[in-house]
């Protein structure tokens, strides 16, 4: 998926404060590859949870007989991408040569190190209707200029709990450990709530969490979420109780608090200006990203720098270089 152009989200509403340590903020509606999109991450003011540096939840969007995803190739750097299909299908195609169709229920991962570029295409033929998310990770600067790297994962680690079933995305629950190769400690956990029901989940107090609902809604902690917003939620805390009256699926996101300072500008996550603009210019040259074989799409074109140097951020959204 490709990414804002704006260092620093503008448009985003305020952030409503809600109970000690929560905030509950309003995601930003775009579209990305021709679908309708919710962006709750990265906001004005809260950059980051954990590691995770930017939230897209897709659909549900009805693609039949209309050609569904299709963001032709473009690059990144700094960053992992993972996506998460509920409906549908995406042809991922990337610069090393992988060729990957991901189906509901299957993870891609793909990790830029120093550069990658990829496509990520919705097939010719293709179920009616498209609804995943794509979650961005930031990489700690030690892996900022490592190789590129793609893997899928089509078997999750799975843990019923009364009525309802986690999936664990990435990162570790409790006991559990998903397959998906990451550089910070971070989780992701996918909850599937078919009815009424109250659910104690156990959290790493040294973690900040992002809750999101993709249908549904529940009662979390002392805050309604519905489709659309984010909770987030300070470190500190011991569990969360997730209740909900009807079906609901649900996402939580954690991780340590991000500490270093990012330049995040269109698909690119980086450190300085400079790093920015070389990436930039290596795209409109041909260099360094590759080519992304089997995709017919012409490549996306960088969109202009803006007229100012563009500043590291805290994970506060504070500039600071
Ligand atoms: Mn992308």
């Amino acid at each position: 998926m490709s990414g804002p152009v704006s260092p620093v989200d503008t448009t985003a509403p305020q952030d409503i404060a809600g109970p000690a340590g929560t905030e509950i903020t309003d995601g930003r509606r775009t579209v990305v590859g021709g679908i309708p999109v919710t962006r709750s991450l990265p906001r004005a003011r809260r950059r980051t949870v954990g590691a995770w540096c930017f939230v897209d939840h897709f659909g549900p969007e009805d693609v039949s007989g209309r050609p569904g995803m299709q963001v032709p190739p473009h690059p990144h750097t700094g960053l992992q991408t993972l996506t998460w299909l509920v409906e549908g299908e995406i042809v991922h195609r990337d610069s090393l040569g992988s060729d990957q169709r991901i189906r509901p229920g299957q993870l891609n991962l793909m990790t830029s190190g120093h550069g990658i570029a990829h496509s990520e295409m919705s097939p010719a033929e293709h179920a009616p209707r498209m609804h995943g998310l794509q979650l961005w990770v930031a990489l700690p600067e030690q892996q900022c200029n490592g190789e590129p790297r793609f893997e899928h994962h089509a078997e999750l680690p799975v843990l019923i709990d009364g009525n309802a079933v986690l999936t664990v995305l990435a990162g570790r629950f409790g006991s559990m450990e998903a397959p998906a190769v990451v550089h910070t400690p971070l989780v992701a956990v996918e909850l599937v709530l078919p009815g009424p029901g109250q659910h104690r989940l156990a959290l790493e107090p040294r973690f900040e969490y992002g809750v999101l609902t993709m249908s549904g809604a529940a009662n979390v902690g002392e805050v309604t979420v519905t489709p659309g917003s984010l909770l987030y939620l300070a470190p500190g805390r011991l569990e969360l109780t997730v209740e909900a009256d009807h079906p609901a699926r649900m996402v939580l996101l954690g991780g340590e608090p991000f500490e270093e300072d990012l330049v995040m500008w269109w698909n690119f996550v980086g450190r300085s200006h400079q790093e920015i603009v070389e990436a930039r210019e290596d795209w409109i040259a041909g260099r360094r990203f590759g080519q992304v074989a089997g995709c017919s799409a012409d490549p996306l074109p960088a969109p202009a720098l803006p007229n100012v140097r563009l500043k590291a951020r805290d994970r506060h959204g504070r500039a600071v270089g």
